[in-house]
């Protein structure tokens, strides 16, 4: 199972992938996470990166699609993978879509999650109060909304046209679409 989990920077994309991973033994390959961890390490890509994403801008297509392919190089055999935060422009996508053909792969599902921007921002708040994200300050996070619209939000169309692409309402309890996913989940297989 190829998932990729869509939406807006704070949809819950990563609450929920993580709950996969646990429940479903998926691997959860997140591009934000893999470069939040090479700007911790202080490896020469995290400095390359670390004020793209201050700013609330996107990391160049080839940085994330590299990460994306030594990730599926080296945990392959897993049952699943949840794409979270990746394909986030029309390069990416097309760039998943050949990395997994050559593995006789494809994606097989798009879980959209719709969340409105203004509870987007209440989320975001609340997190950058907890847990001190710097690019969850409201003037960064606006700038990552706005890329968002701008790059990410036109896969839709790509996904819908293939029908492998199901909307969610992401605005209820993390149990309500916990249950929307895992029923958009079953549907597919
Ligand atoms: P995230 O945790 O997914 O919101 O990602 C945090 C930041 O990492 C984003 O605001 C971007 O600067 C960068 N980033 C993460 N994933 C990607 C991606 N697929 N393409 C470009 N930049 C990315």
């Amino acid at each position: 199972m190829n998932l990729i989990l869509f939406g807006p920077p704070a949809a819950g994309k990563g609450t929920q992938a993580k709950r996969l991973v646990e429940q479903r033994g998926f691997v959860q390959l997140s591009t934000g996470d893999m470069l939040r961890a090479a700007r911790a390490s202080g490896s020469e890509l995290g400095q390359r990166v670390a004020k793209i994403m201050d700013e609330g801008g996107l990391v160049s297509d080839e940085i994330v699609i590299d990460l994306i392919a030594e990730q599926l190089t080296l945990q392959a055999g897993a049952p699943g993978f949840i794409f979270d935060g990746f394909p986030r422009t029309m390069g990416q996508a097309e760039a998943l879509d050949a990395l997994l053909e050559s593995r006789g792969a494809e994606v097989d599902l798009v879980i959209r999650m719709i969340v409105d921007d203004t509870r987007l921002l209440e989320r975001v708040t609340k997190r950058f109060e907890e847990q001190g994200r710097a690019d969850d300050n409201p003037a960064t996070f606006s700038r990552r909304l706005e890329r968002y619209y701008e790059d990410t939000a036109p896969l839709v169309p790509l996904y819908a046209e293939r029908g492998v692409l199901v909307e969610i309402d992401g605005m209820g309890t993390i149990d309500t679409v916990s249950g929307e996913i895992d029923a958009a989940l079953k549907q597919s297989a």
